[in-house]
């Protein structure tokens, strides 16, 4: 854009605005100098009053000259700021009567000299200098009243009214010149925004203009080339026109996609709410969509939970469009395997339901990295694996945008090369609570019919007449409709219609929207109040190459019976012809044979995916009952011995792992899972929930799996990676939590948002026998643990900010270091939660477990008191002998 409007420069710190403004204060501090030395010069007998004020202004003048000289209006400013903050307040403060003179004025001007002209960090340095000069001179005048020398003879009113009189021209010409640019502004941005309407205007113009003239060449393409399928062909002929329709349908859809695509943009899609039926719905795309999965030798399968409303409300259209959309992607992006559509929802309040769309395939996947990408209009990923496939990049922003314009959400999780599974939620009014019940497969069957076509009735004494003004359309509706032995009259405009009309009586008329002279809605009344006209009632029906849902408005509110989407199929034609026919006319012939594979599985489903799942590590040491009793999933960390490689708590044992730690020559150390194995796990959880909460150990602990597991979450919108700050049970209270707030119903976001306080309350602290297995599994430093060793105490350490640290060193025996280690953790007994308290431990006896219970009865009651042996990989890092009392403050 050309013009840049005034502020727009003084923002960019383009100074010609700036310096607009410099100048006229320029003009305003000469003024104000000069006049001020001219009553000085009246007013005082000392010339040495008279000298410094002609040395300010003479400095000022300088200054002035030097900056329209370089052009440089900064060090303008700065300057002429200096001067009267430090020089002209002061100055005129202690020798022209104080708080009572002129200064204060002038004070007022330095503000606003600062507020106007200066930019950037040095204009609150400037503000500051003003209030400390401004406090010096207030404070030496209180202090020291005597410093301050009044007017001679009392003029101090004088020079007030005349500071009043040249500050307040000045701050009026600054504030109305500021005042001007915004108007200015105002009307430039309302112009330009005018501009920018009637822009988007011509362009939606263009692109409804474009879609209607593209999409009538497509429709003789796709019509005749349906024709040439219901003939006798030779299988070579049929392939070639099978590729035929493929590339028109994709050329349509491309147009489609466009057209929706600008109409988003320019924020002009309307979003429909009428009623509509899901099953009927589903039943529709699985019809769609079946056969490309068949043709690809993929497996179809969808899944409805049984408790989805019968009837919903909301855009049947554009949802369809969504799910379409995904599935074919799905269906495109996969080789082997197979495609899934799960169907569920989630009750709402206020009678809502939000309907989930999981769509899941064993396809390519997307890379981790190119996920944010995913829904960049007209970009495609992974250009090496889809370079060979067809698309444009837009349908998935298109997805977006829809899903967002409706109150949804898409997400999507996707392991490169495994498969990707999207999930999309929309939030939809309820009509009936009736359940959806068995869905009715009928209307899947109504699929393509690839090469062997056959007309469902004959209806020869049926008129219809076919209104279009383009030869083409005509000619292949006519033959779209030949087999159904209809006769068939033509109009190729309204006026020709219209003489039809007037002569003969019509079953049904297809009328055309756009035509030259009189269009298709101007006809269409022209018939209905036709003088003497034999069609006043008959059916019309409203061919369009607008098929969008403000047309669709348009059309009903005009009175039309129905409309069709060009470019129409020769089903579409028929069903219409069939719908509108008395029955008495129509000879049905028989139903024709429906081509049904036994490739689509539909179930209804009585298990519904969780909202959200909760998932921790091994390491959090959460006994296996809870973990049951809460589903809480847990991924194993590595045991690695000169033995092997074993998994955390399944393949190694506490018990095996303390036995073979004794002795100070084996090697063993732990691993946490990888990216990799992180990633399988969150895939394997998103099967049983649309969500997963991921409480990790701390980041900051040794071989913490947070980094991988957090990098693997990349790959999944609906994985959240906690970083509890804690290890052992403290992060198992964390899981707990989160678990028992997912069994409440909470959503994800709730969870999260939950354990961000939770973290700060838990407190994880171990008193260790030694500290030679921290220091071994470089858990702590080596230097400190030296010291400690030789000094034979039992170190308690405890996890704050997520780093494992020294809390205290309890020296004497081993029972005098618990007993003390126990007292002191509860001793603020209390702050401490007491519903719950873990008690884990490595190598305890029955009997060592019995009198730490009595040690802890004695300082608190707590309503449950659970003993939990430490995983493997917690007992490898701290030893046998070591136990933690994990809690929960209020
Ligand atoms: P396109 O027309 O290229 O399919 P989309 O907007 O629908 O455009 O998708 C954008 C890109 O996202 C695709 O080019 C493809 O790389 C990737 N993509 C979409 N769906 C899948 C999927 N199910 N599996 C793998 N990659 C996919």
């Amino acid at each position: 854009m050309g013009r840049n409007s005034d502020l727009d420069k003084f923002k960019t710190r383009d100074f010609s605005i700036r310096r607009k403004l410099y100048n006229i204060c320029s003009v305003i501090t000469v003024i104000s100098l000069s006049v001020a030395l001219i009553e000085t010069v009246i007013t005082y007998d000392s010339n040495y009053y008279k000298l410094i004020l002609a040395g300010v202004l003479l400095l000022y003048v300088a200054i002035t000259i030097i900056t329209a000289k370089l052009k440089k209006t900064n060090f303008g400013t700065g300057a002429t700021a200096f001067l009267i903050i430090f020089f002209y307040i002061p100055f005129s403060f202690f020798t022209g009567g104080g708080v009572c003179g002129d200064a204060p004025i002038w004070i007022l001007y330095a503000i606003l000299y600062v507020s106007v002209l200066m930019i950037g960090p040095i204009k609150k340095v400037f503000y500051g200098l003003i209030v400390l000069v401004m406090v010096a001179c207030y404070y030496v005048s209180f202090k020291y009243p005597e410093r301050i020398q009044s007017y001679p003879d009392n003029v101090e009113h004088v020079y007030s009214l005349v500071a009043i009189v040249l500050i307040g021209i000045a701050i009026g010409i600054i504030v109305d010149y500021m005042v001007n640019l915004y108007q200015r502004q105002r009307i430039q941005s309302h112009s330009q925004m005018q501009e920018i309407k009637a822009l988007s205007d011509s362009q939606n113009q263009f692109f409804s203009s474009m879609s209607h003239e593209i999409r009538t060449p497509i429709n003789t393409i796709i019509g005749l080339n349906e024709m040439i399928l219901r003939e006798n062909i030779s299988d070579e002929v049929a392939e070639d026109a099978a590729n035929i329709r493929a590339a028109g349908k994709m050329l349509l859809s491309l147009i489609n996609d466009i057209l929706d695509m600008s109409k988003l943009e320019s924020g002009q899609m309307v979003i429909a709410d009428e009623s509509y039926h899901p099953g009927d719905m589903l039943s529709d795309i699985v019809g769609m969509l079946w056969i490309r999965a068949k043709e690809k030798n993929l497996d179809f399968n969808i899944t409805v939970a049984h408790d989805i409303p019968d009837e919903l409300s909301g855009d049947e259209v554009r949802i369809k469009q969504i799910l379409i959309n995904v599935l074919n992607n799905a269906i495109k992006y996969t080789k082997e395997g197979s495609v899934k559509l799960s169907v569920q929802c989630e009750k709402l309040d206020d009678n809502k339901v939000n309907m989930i769309y999981t769509i899941e395939d064993t396809g390519i996947g997307i890379k981790k990295e190119d996920i944010p990408y995913l829904f960049t209009a007209f970009k495609r990923v992974d250009e090496t694996q889809t370079r060979h496939i067809e698309g444009t990049g837009l349908g998935l922003s298109i997805v977006k945008r829809f899903t967002e314009l409706m109150g949804g959400k898409v997400t999507v999780n996707s392991i490169y090369t495994v498969g990707t599974t999207f999930i999309v939620e929309i939030p939809q009014k309820v009509i009936s609570d009736k359940n959806i019940g068995e869905v009715n497969l009928e209307h899947s069957k109504n699929v393509e019919k690839l090469s062997h076509y056959k007309s469902r009735f004959e209806a020869p004494n049926a008129k219809v007449l076919l209104v279009d003004d383009n030869a083409s359309n005509i000619m292949v509706e006519s033959k779209l409709l030949r087999d159904t032995k209809v006769q068939i009259d033509t109009a190729s405009s309204g006026a020709e219609a219209l003489e039809k009309t007037l002569a003969k009586e019509y079953n049904l008329i297809f009328m055309d929207h756009l035509m030259p002279e009189m269009d298709g809605i101007e006809c269409f009344k022209a018939i209905r109040s036709q003088v003497g006209g034999m069609n006043r009632n008959t059916h019309v029906v409203i061919l369009t190459a607008n098929a969008d849902e403000e047309h669709k408005i348009l059309f009903e509110k005009e009175g039309f019976d129905a409309y069709l989407a060009k470019p129409v199929s020769g089903e579409e034609l028929e069903n219409t012809v069939y719908r509108f026919l008395p029955s008495d006319m129509v000879n049905v012939l028989g139903s024709a044979e429906e081509i049904f594979e036994e490739t689509i599985s539909w179930m209804q489903d009585n298990k519904k995916k969780k909202t959200v799942s909760v998932t921790s590590e091994s390491v959090a040491d959460i006994p296996n009952e809870l973990a049951a009793r809460y589903e809480i999933s847990v991924i194993p960390h590595m045991v690695k011995t000169d033995e092997g490689l074993f998994r955390d708590g399944t393949e190694i044992d506490t018990q095996g792992v303390i036995s073979y730690m004794r002795k100070p020559e084996h090697h063993i150390e732990t691993r946490s899972p990888d990216t990799k194995e992180h990633e399988e796990f969150f895939a394997e959880e998103l099967k049983k929930a649309n969500n997963v909460v991921h409480i990790s150990i701390s980041s900051k602990v040794a071989h913490s799996g947070c980094p991988s597991a957090m990098e693997a979450s990349k790959a999944f919108d609906n994985v959240t990676v906690i970083d509890s700050g804690h290890l052992s049970s403290g992060q198992g209270i964390m899981a707990i939590e989160a678990a028992k707030m997912a069994a409440r119903g909470k959503s994800a976001e709730e969870i999260v948002e939950e354990m961000k306080h939770l973290k700060d309350k838990v407190r994880t602290s171990f008193v260790l026998d030694d500290i030679d297995y921290l220091a071994r599994s470089k858990q702590i430093n080596p230097k400190l643990a030296n010291i400690v060793k030789s000094l034979s105490g039992h170190p308690v350490i405890m996890l704050k900010n997520g780093k494992i640290g020294l809390d205290s060193m309890i020296f004497g025996s081993r029972r005098y270091a618990w007993k003390k280690y126990i007292n002191s953790t509860l001793r603020h007994e209390g702050g401490i939660d007491k519903s719950i308290l873990f008690v884990t431990y490595v190598g305890l006896t029955n009997k060592e477990m019995e009198w730490i219970r009595d040690r802890i009865a004695e300082k608190a009651k707590f309503e449950e008191i659970i003993f939990q042996k430490a995983s493997p990989a917690i007992a490898v890092n701290c030893g046998p002998g070591t136990f933690g009392l994990l809690l929960k403050e209020l």
